[in-house]
């Protein structure tokens, strides 16, 4: 499966203390340009071995390669990355703020209830994962067969 997952508010906390996050080496920490949130690399070696294809999709203006610096700085590698323009370019005229299927994603991992509810409207496939959910990582494997 190609799966992708949202950063804020799902793997990057949106303020200081919203979640945990991984303790990464420090000649690693300025690669990095935002701290992950806890059980990300555990989740992404699982997933990985499993052989899925793992991708960031973000309605944010992050630059594609500073993203995948970020996870390169914590041992991840990512099969691909959606940031705002490249999601604007693709989806063209469709209204949602998401477009998974415009990617050929199969399922999305993100925290916005608004997210989950364009989902049911345009037929893609969403598992919420609430912030405050210490045991989220699980709740991903568990959704995918
Ligand atoms: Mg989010």
């Amino acid at each position: 499966m190609r799966i992708a997952f949202d950063l804020d508010g799902t793997l990057v906390p949106m303020f200081a203390g919203q979640f945990p996050v991984e303790r990464i080496a420090w000649p690693m920490r300025a690669f990095a340009a935002d701290p992950l949130r806890i059980g990300t690399t555990p989740l992404f070696r699982l997933l990985k071995a499993r052989k899925h294809e793992i991708w960031v999709y973000t309605s944010s203006l992050r630059k594609p390669f500073a993203i995948r610096r970020t996870f390169l700085a914590h041992g991840l590698r990512l099969d691909g990355v959606i940031n705002a323009d490249l999601h604007a370019q693709a989806s063209g005229a469709r209204v949602a703020s998401k477009y998974p299927s415009a990617f050929g994603i199969d399922l999305l991992i993100d925290d916005a209830p608004g997210v989950e509810m364009e989902g049911r409207q345009h037929g893609f496939a969403v598992l919420r994962i609430d912030p405050d959910d210490a045991g989220w990582s699980r709740k991903v494997v568990d959704a995918i067969p």
